[in-house]
């Protein structure tokens, strides 16, 4: 399953710069599945399809995010989610409503990274 920040986040930056995927965001701006990975084309995530060159708007405004189509568990780079590791105050915690097998998660990995 992907990662969420809670509300406890205190917007300190410090998970951004961790993540294999760029799948995390500061409140207020917006995302694209392309920024920080080599995804080749348009993207079918859980039956919706997220367009490679568009800016979708911020899932949050106040603190920062994490976009779920993105987020991998960082399976494939790292043996612990690394936005978890590094949290000051352990607000990234695992998205219950999303759950994905390590394989779903692996193929997510591979899609983003120019591999499929
Ligand atoms: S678990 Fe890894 S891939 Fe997911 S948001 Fe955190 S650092 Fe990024
Ligand atoms: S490391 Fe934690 S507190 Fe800092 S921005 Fe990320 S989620 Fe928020």
């Amino acid at each position: 399953m992907s990662l969420k920040i809670t509300k406890e986040c205190i917007n300190c930056g410090a998970c951004e710069l961790e993540c294999p995927n760029k799948a995390i965001y500061e409140g207020g701006k917006k995302w694209s599945i392309s920024e920080g990975t080599s995804i080749k084309n348009d993207y079918i995530y859980k039956g919706k399809k997220i367009l490679k060159n568009k800016k979708y708007k911020p899932i949050s405004n106040d603190i920062y995010y994490i976009v779920k189509e993105k987020c991998t568990e960082c399976i494939g780079f790292f043996k612990y989610p690394q936005c978890a590791a590094v949290c000051p105050v352990d607000c990234c915690v695992k998205d219950k409503k999303n759950k994905e097998s390590i394989k779903t998660l692996m193929k997510k990995k591979n899609i983003l990274h120019n591999k499929l």
